[in-house]
């Protein structure tokens, strides 16, 4: 399946990296190769914001005969929990299935990032300064007034080396001292004026263990990371674009690194309406029960929307419709829901599932007789062939498909009124049962022999097709109906927990499916005719199904 991926598409329209990758290729830049990266943060779930960045640097690559690196930026040790590696992993190898399955750390070139900030030093472009860090504040200045030196700033090459080592050999507290770029302390972009690049921090590191007491900063890290790897092309978010003059001045300074700077290019992030998508959001969901779990199908997490039965095909399709821009903008939710309805619809077996049960009974059909139908697997495509409906005197309908009274224009199951079963007869409505409240729990018809599906028979018409189960050759199973978390478009970070949709997952257990719905397995996905498409979940047993809902078949249909 994954080898399918389009990442080779024809397209006219080029998207902007890729014209600046053309541009480097023809100009042999890199000697024409191209490299990319994702860098997360292992603090979380990836959501499909994330997956944005994660299949345009893959494709990028994959382009362009290039590598794609994934590498963990484990730079800060406070912040990252290992549990979240492997979760990050896997996405990773659903959405990248050339992906080499070596994931890479930042905190693996620590020494190379020691030995880079020594670099710096001895050129006179970093020094230790004893600042605290309120004061630090307080000499950066504002976005309208300049910076001012610390008065630590002129200390010599020697000392500064001294210093630097000092901190390395744990000689000071935390905060204590700090090494700094020595850039313009009046620059207009805050981001130069003379940064932190190391900082004091007595934490363990779950990969370099005690062996540091002092940190890189991302900003100075980040560069290094790119350039030591050899990423050519450094593709990342809008919010960065401040960041690039530091990014291009560490590697300007580092005789490594000078002379083919990787080159950092930023695009704007997804937004997806109906669609709360930070990490630490998502958290909170999480933790505090409101889904369950990182990989609810509900959630725009990676895991989330793959348990939900979204194939990577249907995410390529969407972020391929959408494109990538430097202007920040809000992507229609549907629009996604629809590249996931255009991948499944060929792919995807027709299937009959009634979901809210009430059984038929055909009156003038033989008791003991069961006959087959023949059903075409799925019209959209031949290749996926025909399977036998068992067909027999009781069968299921959906109750909405009947009604005592009917309003106009209801031309489904009504006493006196006559459908076509899909795939099998026309019946006619004869009589109904109803139970000491009032509820219908029986509906009695006729049907009419001639009426065969496939015999060409042209008698009569009817204005309304139903599908239906064979009451008694069918299985029972759980489906789960959902909508999304955030209904309206009302909400913020502060208060969308209060604006949850309580209606975003409905389970329906006593649904009534074909019986060859048996020979499947987890994860097959289907269309339950009218219904929409659904994906068999992981919570399915030996002997009990539980579906997801996909997606409807259409955004209106509810
Ligand atoms: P969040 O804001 O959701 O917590 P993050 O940006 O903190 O995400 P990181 O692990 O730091 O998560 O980011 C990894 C990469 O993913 C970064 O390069 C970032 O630019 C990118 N990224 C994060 N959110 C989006 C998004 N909505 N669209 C595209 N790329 C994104
Ligand atoms: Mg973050």
């Amino acid at each position: 399946m994954s080898e399918n991926i389009n990442t080779n598409d024809n397209k006219e329209s080029v998207n902007f990296i890729q014209k600046i990758i053309n541009d480097d290729i023809k100009n042999r830049k890199y000697d024409a190769r191209v490299q990319t990266r994702f860098p997360p943060e292992p603090n979380g779930y990836l959501h499909i914001g994330h997956a944005k960045s994660i299949c345009l640097n893959y494709s990028l690559a994959m382009k362009n005969n290039g590598k794609f690196n994934l590498r963990f930026d484990d730079t800060n040790p406070v912040k990252e929990d290992e549990s979240y590696v492997k979760s990050i992993v896997d996405d990773i190898k659903w959405l990248c299935p050339k992906w080499d399955g070596h994931a890479l750390y930042a905190s693996d070139y620590f020494d190379k990032m020691y030995e880079c900030a020594v670099e710096l030093i001895k050129k006179g472009l970093a020094y230790v300064d004893d600042l605290t860090a309120e004061e630090m504040r307080e000499y950066r200045g504002t976005l309208t007034e300049p910076g001012k030196n610390s008065p630590y700033r002129n200390r010599s090459i020697e000392e500064n080396l001294e210093l630097f080592e000092n901190m390395r050999l744990d000689k000071y507290k935390n905060g204590e001292k700090i090494l700094r770029a020595k850039i313009d302390m009046s620059s207009p972009n805050i981001n130069m004026r003379d940064p932190a690049i190391y900082r004091i921090m007595h934490e363990y590191h779950h990969n370099t263990k005690d062996k540091w007491c002092i940190y890189p900063m991302y900003d100075f890290a980040h560069p290094i990371e790119d350039a030591y790897e050899g990423v050519t092309h450094s593709v990342c978010t809008l919010e960065f674009e401040d960041h690039r003059p530091f990014y291009d001045w560490v590697l300007a300074h580092l005789d490594e690194f000078k002379d083919e700077p990787t080159q950092q290019i930023e695009f704007a992030k997804l937004y997806l309406s109906k669609t709360m998508m930070g990490k630490r959001y998502l958290k909170r969901m999480v933790e505090e029960g409101y889904v369950d779990g990182w990989d609810d199908p509900r959630m725009p997490t990676v895991a989330g929307i793959r348990r939900r039965g979204y194939t990577v095909e249907a995410l390529y399709r969407f972020l391929d419709d959408i494109g990538v821009s430097k202007s920040q903008s809000q992507v229609d939710i549907s629009m996604l829901e629809n590249a996931v309805r255009e991948d499944l619809k060929e792919k995807s077996p027709r299937t009959m599932a009634v979901l809210d049960p009430i059984k038929v009974i055909i009156t003038n059909y033989p008791e003991d007789q069961v006959e087959y139908l023949e059903a075409q697997n799925n019209p959209e495509n031949e290749t996926m062939g025909k399977r036998q409906i068992p067909f027999s005197r009781e069968i299921y309908i959906e109750r909405g498909d009947f009604m005592e009274e009917p309003p106009k224009k209801y031309f489904r199951l009504y006493p006196g009124n006559e459908v076509r079963l899909r795939h099998a007869y026309f019946i006619k409505c004869e009589d109904f049962k109803k139970d000491e409240n009032g509820n219908v729990t029986e509906v009695y018809c006729t049907y009419d022999p001639e009426t065969k599906s496939g015999s060409g028979f042209k008698g009569r018409k009817v204005k309304s097709t139903m599908h239906w189960v064979d009451a008694n050759n069918c299985i029972d199973a759980t489906v789960r109906l959902y909508d999304y978390m955030m209904e309206n478009e009302d909400y913020d970070k502060t208060n969308f927990l209060e604006k949850l949709n309580p209606n975003s997952k409905v389970v329906l257990e006593n649904c009534k499916l074909e019986k060859n719905i048996n020979e499947h397995k987890v994860g097959d996905r289907f269309q339950f005719l009218r219904h929409g498409y659904f994906i068999i979940d992981r919570d399915s047993t030996d002997n009990h199904f539980v579906f997801n809902q996909i997606v409807s078949l259409k955004s209106s249909y509810k």
